[in-house]
């Protein structure tokens, strides 16, 4: 266990080709034999590994429908369904059924998390430049007045109708790679694939376990390293998706950073004593909403949650350098930090 590090998110990266490739691993049992691909799509490097006979065509159907569903949810394309309802003001606008299906999921998550989780926070992040890279820090009238039109209670979702409030915009980063995620492992059931693993940035998903029936072995970054991973878990058929501090984060002229999960709240970085969150559990959509709901929500409520749902486990790391985690994962959890594990006390 220890010292098969097998490193998903980070080895993968090394094989990433920017627009696609795909590559056999050369392996003599029809079974054994895996096949990757490389993709690069919403804003991520994405990268699947199947095995079996079935694995190229199932490879290859999994990137049209992550191309597909990119088209779909992208804000920068004119042609998104994103696009129209962002550019609506007001109007109904029909979308198709993903979009659909992934707006009614962020409502439910919204108030499952008493509105951490907000996907009208839009016009707050283009502010502070999350959506571009152009990063700054508004003043506290532009947010105030920007955060006024930030609800998602006032989505307005009847069937594959969608409207929004005149000068409201969304956007599903918070869930959209959790839904692709169990999209692709549909298609790899669909085309008798039984074990394969993606990792779409944050998100690593894994369908079955490893051909010779162990579990994956999936690392989870240290927040205050990211170049290293902090833990690993072994797992299979499971979700396991983290939102940090870490990612698309900028050191600002008061020396402070700020980073790209806002809270409602107020229109600021979510900043209440978590720096990474990672949910682990059988739907991808669920456990991508979750973490950023989470992260935004903060330790005790991270708790509360635990404690009230089944069917989840958590690694939460705090600003203070302790990580710690759910009980369900202590047969399975390796620590490779020096922040000392503990066990989540939910008592
Ligand atoms: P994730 O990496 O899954 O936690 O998603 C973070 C992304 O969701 C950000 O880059 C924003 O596009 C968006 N986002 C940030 N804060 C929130 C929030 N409180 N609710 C919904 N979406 C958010
Ligand atoms: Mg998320």
């Amino acid at each position: 266990m220890g010292g098969k590090r097998i490193i998903i998110g980070t080895v993968l990266l090394a094989f990433v080709c920017i627009s696609s490739c795909a590559a056999k691993d050369h392996d003599l049992n029809s079974e054994t034999v895996s096949m990757t691909k490389d993709v690069f799509a919403m804003d991520t490097f994405m990268n699947m590994k199947a095995y079996g006979a079935n694995a190229g065509k199932a490879l290859d159907k999994a990137e049209e429908r992550i191309l597909q569903l990119e088209k779909e949810l992208s804000v920068n394309d004119e042609q998104s369904d994103i696009w129209a309802i962002d550019h609506s003001f007001g109007d109904e606008v029909n979308v198709c059924d993903d979009t659909a299906v992934i707006i009614n999921k962020a409502i439910e998550i919204g108030d499952r998390s008493g509105g951490a989780l907000d996907i009208t926070l839009f016009p707050v992040l283009k502010e502070w430049g999350f959506t571009t890279g152009n990063y700054k820090v508004p003043d506290d009238d532009t947010i105030g007045e920007l955060l006024s039109y930030v609800d998602y209670r006032k989505i307005n979702l009847n069937g594959n109708i969608v409207s929004l409030p005149e000068k409201a915009e969304l956007d599903l980063g918070a869930l959209a790679k959790g839904y692709t995620g169990d999209e692709i492992m549909k298609i790899m059931s669909e085309e008798g694939v039984s074990s394969a693993i993606v990792s779409l940035g944050g998100n690593v998903q894994a369908l079955g376990s490893k051909p010779d029936g162990s579990d994956w072995k999936i690392a989870v970054r240290d927040p205050f390293s990211p170049e290293q991973d902090m833990c690993m878990i072994e797992v299979s058929d499971k979700a396991v998706i983290t939102s940090g501090n870490y990612e698309r984060c900028f050191t600002a002229d008061d020396g402070k950073v700020y980073w790209h999960i806002l809270d409602p709240s107020d229109g600021y970085p979510a900043d209440n004593g978590l720096v990474s969150v990672t949910v682990i559990g059988d739907s991808g959509i669920d456990c991508d909403a979750l973490s950023t709901a989470l992260f935004v929500a903060g330790y005790d409520k991270a708790v509360d949650f635990l404690r009230s749902e089944n069917g989840y486990e958590l690694i939460l790391v705090t600003d203070d350098k302790k990580l710690y985690y759910s009980e369900g994962l202590s047969e399975c959890f390796t620590d490779l930090s020096d922040m000392g594990a503990e066990v989540i006390d939910l008592d």
